[in-house]
């Protein structure tokens, strides 16, 4: 995905870890984009980072559609990882590597940025008409953020059966299984599944701090009801989090990691530490340096918005 509408400035996204178990509600600020309905869940303004987790816009459902559900076009990215996970339907990813992956439900694409890579996001021509999504960021922790960029997909991740469902891991570990997706700090990312009537127990690392998304059906956390694409943040010190659910099959995102440590700047498709990154990595993408080009996409790439390099208020 490529952020809309980015702020003219760049946003700071301070580490805030609560050190011990909290309840906070955000619910998803929606958006629309070309009819395909989308919730940005992080960041929001009152909290930014989750572990190393910057970003999370979830979209759909769309059940029935004969237009092209998703189609950006190539876009650039530096010191993050995109992680695209799908529960229904399928996107195309190409990049300025020349790598193409179809995203599936069950089959997890993950694009390293590093130093600087370009992709673009498309509903194939030969599809269901359906979409329903979620595209995570996880920001670079300084020493990796100039990393080479790479894209890998993962059709076989680890699911760990658990008391009341179980959970497929995306990134970093959960519960003694550990995703083959590469990760550059203490992190985990799953999507859980519980049955009708059943008490869902999750295993965590109390170092940690956590976050929870219901993607589909209904649930409870501490005696409170959740609502479909609402961002819980739990804090750290939690050894297990139990995700009763009610009448219906339950889905849901968790978000977790170890507190990361670094003020962020973020701005556009870029996650860096000074403004003057930013200022670099615009020129480069708009003179056509750097980030190399789709070939696999027919049709213009996006221009870089508007950035005024003012100093960056911290909160
Ligand atoms: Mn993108």
């Amino acid at each position: 995905m490529s952020n809309r509408a980015p702020t003219t400035t760049a946003e700071a996204c301070v580490s805030e870890p609560t050190s011990t178990p909290t309840f906070e509600a955000l619910p998803g600020r929606p958006s629309d984009l070309g009819g395909l309905p989308i919730r940005r869940l992080l960041p929001r303004s009152q909290r930014r980072l989750v572990g190393p987790w910057c970003f999370l816009d979830s979209f759909g459902p769309l059940t029935s559609s004969s237009v092209k559900a998703m189609d950006v076009a190539p876009h650039p990215h530096i010191g993050l990882q995109t992680v695209s996970w799908l529960l229904d339907g399928e996107v195309l990813h190409n990049d300025s590597l020349g790598l193409q992956g179809l995203a599936v439900p069950g089959v997890l694409n993950l694009m390293t940025a590093g130093r600087g890579i370009a992709h673009s996001e498309e509903t194939p021509p030969r599809n269901e008409g359906r979409l329903r999504g979620v595209q995570l960021w996880v920001a670079l922790p300084k020493a990796s953020r100039e990393t080479a960029p790479s894209f890998e997909q993962h059709r076989d991740l680890p699911v760990v059966e658990l008391d009341g469902g179980r959970a497929t891991v995306l990134m970093g570990q959960l519960g003694g299984a550990r995703s083959p997706a590469r990760v550059f700090s203490p992190i985990v990312g799953a999507e859980v599944a519980g049955e009708p009537g059943g008490r869902l127990a999750l295993p965590l690392l109390p170092e940690f701090e956590h976050a929870l998304v219901l993607l589909a059906g209904d649930g409870q956390i501490d005696g409170r009801a959740l609502s479909v694409d609402t961002l819980y943040y739990l804090g750290c010190g939690r050894r297990e989090l139990l995700l009763v659910s009610d009448q219906k099959p339950v889905r849901a995102l968790l978000l977790g990691g170890a507190p990361f440590g670094e003020t962020v700047l973020m701005w556009w498709n870029f996650v860096v530490r000074a403004t003057d990154e930013i200022v670099a990595a615009r020129e480069d993408w708009e003179a056509g340096r750097r980030f190399g080009a789709v070939s696999a996409y027919a049709g213009p790439r996006l221009a870089a918005p508007p950035f005024v390099a003012r100093p960056v208020p911290r909160p």
